[in-house]
This record gives structure tokens, C-alpha cells and sequence, in this order.
């Protein structure tokens, strides 16, 4: 079995709410995954719980073959940060920290001294159109400079997954869709798996595969790309 990241029988809910009702998913090496379904059908719990954000209530999730969902959240959380990356709706970008700095946080938080951290982090900049802009404050890009600027974060430690969730949500379409494109491109440039919750299935085009979720169920299994 090669999946790099791989759940299984994964179930959460919330009070009365079944937000997960028993989900198998799992995603090779390289492999862009898109994740689509109506408002509240699950999505995001499930990219949740693959990242190790979430415990689900019962089922497992592996990480080339390891574990995750049972460990503390200590481990996983240094787990996070070493090998998945992260694409959220509004960037988060730290207002007050310039762009670069934005981009090594990651590997300062893992102990890369500050220099050498913020020298990795510009190598991202060229390569995403970003030349130039290493000094700017989040407040100085535009949304999809700014979303750029979340995609070389999330890629800075190589992670072994990026997951992305509405990467495009608060862009308008054109810009939305040059930023999935490079997203996907990035990511596999960079041998990392992807995983992307979206409404637009314009941006689900850029991915290998779609999955659709509805009421915490997957309805297709999607054909491997
Ligand atoms: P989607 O991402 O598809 O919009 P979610 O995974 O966010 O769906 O939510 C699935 C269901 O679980 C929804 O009914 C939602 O209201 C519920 N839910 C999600 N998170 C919580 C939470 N923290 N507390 C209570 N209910 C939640």
C-alpha cells in the first residue's frame, strides 16, 4: 500500500449532529484530491481529522502508515508542523511580521534559526510570482499575492501533505483560479500531496480526483487519476 496519508472508517459527531458517519479516504504520493459537497455535509471535519486538527470519535488515520489520530495532541501537533502544510480561506498571514517572515515562521517554529529561515523562505518567492514583494506586510498584497504568500508557507518545510481548505473562497474567479493553478502545481513540483475542500468546481478541475461528500458520507470513491 503506497497511500501516503490514508483514513479509515472515520466517524465524528457533534452533540446530535453526525458530522462524520463512517469515511474511507486516502491519497497517494503527489496525488491533488478535491473534496466538494453542500454547506455543512462534512467537509471540513474531514480534512480535520486527516490532518490531525481533530480526533475523530472512532476509525484511524495514517500517515505513511503511522498512526496519528491516537497520538497526543503534543505529537501532533509537532506532526503538523513538520509535515503538513496548511492553505486556509484568509491566508492568516501575521499582520504585523513582513512577507518573508511570514513564510519561514514554520521552520522558525521548528527551530530553524530566524537567518537561515527567512533565506529559505525567499527562495519561494521567485518561483510564485512573488518577486519583489518579500518585504511587504500582508496589508500591502493584494488577496491573491496574499494567498501566494500562504501557499509558500504551507510548501517552506516540505511537507508530505498540504491541506487547503476554500484556498479560493475569498478571491474573485480569475485570481481564484490562478491561484488554485499554482497551488496544484507547486504542490506536485514539490513531490506533496494535496488536499483541497472547495465549492468551485472550476477549481476541483485543477485536481486529479474529486470526492463528494454528503451528510458525512462519501458518495463516490472517485476514480484514481
Ligand atoms: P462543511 O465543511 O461541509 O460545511 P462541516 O464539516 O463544517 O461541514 O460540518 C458538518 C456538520 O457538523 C454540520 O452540521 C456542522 O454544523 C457540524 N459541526 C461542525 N463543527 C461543529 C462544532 N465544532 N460544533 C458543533 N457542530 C459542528
Amino acid at each position: 500500500m503506497n497511500d501516503v496519508l490514508a483514513g479509515r472508517a472515520l466517524t465524528k459527531r457533534f452533540g446530535q449532529t453526525v458530522a462524520l458517519a463512517g469515511v474511507d479516504m486516502a491519497v497517494r504520493p503527489g496525488e491533488a484530491v478535491a473534496i466538494m459537497g453542500p454547506s455543512g455535509s462534512g467537509k471540513s471535519t474531514l480534512l480535520h481529522c486527516l490532518a490531525g486538527i481533530m480526533k475523530p470519535d472512532s476509525g484511524e488515520v495514517r500517515l505513511e502508515g503511522t498512526r496519528i489520530d491516537d497520538m497526543g495532541e503534543r505529537r501532533r501537533s509537532a506532526l503538523r508542523r513538520s509535515r503538513f502544510g496548511f492553505v486556509f480561506q484568509f491566508g492568516q498571514l501575521l499582520p504585523e511580521l513582513p512577507a518573508d517572515e511570514n513564510v519561514a515562521l514554520p521552520l522558525m517554529l521548528g527551530g530553524v534559526a530566524r537567518a537561515e529561515a527567512v533565506r529559505r523562505g525567499r527562495e519561494w518567492f521567485a518561483p510564485l510570482g512573488l518577486g519583489g514583494m518579500e518585504a511587504r506586510r500582508p496589508g500591502e498584497l493584494s488577496g491573491g499575492q496574499a494567498q501566494r504568500v500562504a501557499i509558500a508557507r504551507a510548501l517552506v518545510t516540505r511537507p508530505a501533505v498540504v491541506f487547503a481548505d476554500e484556498p479560493t473562497g475569498a478571491l474573485d474567479q480569475t485570481t481564484g483560479h490562478d491561484t488554485m493553478r499554482l497551488l496544484v502545481e507547486a504542490t506536485k513540483h514539490n513531490g506533496a500531496s494535496l488536499i483541497v475542500v472547495t465549492h468551485d468546481p472550476g477549481v476541483a478541475g485543477w485536481c486529479d480526483r474529486t470526492v463528494e461528500v454528503r451528510d458525512g458520507v462519501l458518495l463516490t470513491a472517485g476514480a484514481r487519476a
